[in-house]
C-alpha cells in the first residue's frame, strides 16, 4: 500500500517522502479514504500508531480542494487535544504535511500569552489545534468563531474525558454548525465516551488498530537467563528482590501446582489460579491476592485477561 493509492494530492505526497514515510501505517489506510469520503470515523488508535497523519492529511486535502478562504476570526478545521504538548505536536506536524498548501495554521493553549493567538485568530485560521479550556477563553472574548467549522477532531478523546473537559467539549459542540464532519480518536471508548460519541457521529465508520496484548509502556521488561534447574533459585531471589506482590505465570496447572509448594516451603504466603481449582478456591485465591494477604499467586493464562489489580507491582513470566 502506498500514500499514493490513498488518493493524496502531489503536494502532500511530496511533504510525506521529504519526512521520510514511504509506507502508510495501518490506522492511515484505514482512515484516510474513509475521511476523505467524507465520513465521520470512531477510531481506536493509540499514540504512536500515526493517527495524526490519518486525520491531518485528508482534512488538508479537503482544505485545499474545497477552495473556500477562511474569514476573520473564523476555522475551518478544529482540532481538540487534552495537552498543551500535544496541542504543539500535532501543529508541527500539521504544519509538515501542509508545508506546500498555503494554509494557515495555528495552536490555541494555556500557560502562555493570549496575544498572539488572538492576533492569529483575528486574520482567521484554516487548521486550528486547541485545548478545551484556553479555546473557551477566547470563544467567550470572541475573539475566535467556530461557526464555519467544516472538520472537527477529538484526539485522544478519553484523555480528555479524564481531565475533566467534558462540560468544555460539550460547549464547545455547541457552537458548532451541525453540518460537519467529526473524527474521534481515543485508546479506549468507557460508556461515557461513548454517549458522547452517539450525540456528536453522524454514522460513524469504525476503525480499529489497537495493537492486540500489547503491554502499556510503562511496563518495563527484564529477561533473565537461566539454566532450568536453576530457575526456581532465580524466581526465590526475584521474590525476595521484590517485597511488595508478585503474579507469577507458569505454563501448565502442575508447574502452577508445584511453584506454590516449594514458594510455601520457604515461608511465601502464596496461592495457584488455575483450571483445576474450584470457582470457589480461584475466587478466593484472587481475592486473597487483590487484598494483599497473598502476596505471590501462581497462575496460568486464565488469569491473563481482563484482571484488574490495582498497582501490580511486577509479574514473572516463569
Ligand atoms: P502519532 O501516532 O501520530 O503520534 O505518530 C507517531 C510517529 O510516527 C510520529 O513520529 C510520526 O511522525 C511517525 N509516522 C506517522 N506515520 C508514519 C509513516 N507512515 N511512516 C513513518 N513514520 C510515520
Amino acid at each position: 500500500m502506498t500514500f499514493e493509492s490513498l488518493g493524496l494530492c502531489p503536494e502532500l505526497l511530496r511533504a510525506l517522502a521529504a519526512a521520510g514515510y514511504d509506507t502508510p501505517t495501518p490506522i492511515q489506510v484505514k482512515a484516510i479514504p474513509e475521511v476523505l469520503a467524507g465520513h465521520d470515523l470512531m477510531a481506536s488508535a493509540q499514540t504512536g500508531t500515526g493517527k495524526t497523519a490519518g486525520f491531518a492529511l485528508p482534512i488538508l486535502q479537503m482544505l485545499k480542494q474545497n477552495g473556500e478562504r477562511v474569514v476573520p476570526k473564523g476555522v475551518r478545521a478544529l482540532v481538540l487535544v487534552p495537552t498543551r504538548e500535544l496541542a504543539a505536536q500535532v501543529l508541527a506536524s500539521v504544519q509538515r504535511y501542509g508545508n506546500e498548501l498555503k494554509l494557515s495554521s495555528t495552536a490555541i493553549y494555556g500557560g502562555v500569552s493570549e496575544r498572539p493567538q488572538i492576533a492569529a485568530a483575528a486574520r482567521g485560521i484554516d487548521v486550528l489545534i486547541a485545548t478545551p479550556g484556553r479555546l473557551m477563553d477566547l470563544m467567550q472574548q470572541n475573539a475566535v468563531s467556530l461557526s464555519g467549522v467544516r472538520h472537527l477532531v477529538l484526539d485522544e478523546a478519553d484523555r480528555m474525558l479524564d481531565m475533566g473537559f467534558l462540560p468544555a467539549i460539550k460547549r464547545i459542540l455547541g457552537k458548532l454548525p451541525k453540518q460537519r464532519q467529526t473524527l474521534m480518536f481515543s485508546a479506549t471508548f468507557a460508556p461515557e465516551l461513548r454517549d458522547l460519541a452517539n450525540t456528536m457521529l453522524v454514522n460513524p465508520v469504525s476503525v480499529d488498530v489497537s495493537p492486540r496484548n500489547s503491554s502499556a509502556v510503562s511496563v518495563e521488561h527484564v529477561v533473565h537467563m537461566v539454566e532450568d534447574a536453576r530457575k526456581r533459585d532465580a524466581l526465590l531471589h526475584l521474590l525476595h528482590a521484590e517485597p511488595r506482590q508478585t503474579l507469577v505465570f507458569s505454563r501448565t496447572k502442575h508447574g502452577a501446582d508445584k511453584v506454590v509448594r516449594f514458594l510455601d516451603s520457604y515461608g511465601f504466603n502464596s496461592a495457584a489460579l488455575h483450571g483445576n481449582k474450584s470457582q470457589n478456591a480461584r475466587t478466593k485465591a484472587l481475592a486473597g491476592f487483590k487484598s494483599g494477604e497473598i502476596k505471590v499467586l501462581v497462575a496460568t493464562d486464565i488469569a491473563s485477561r481482563g484482571i484488574d489489580i490495582k498497582e501490580l507491582p511486577a509479574v514473572i513470566n516463569f
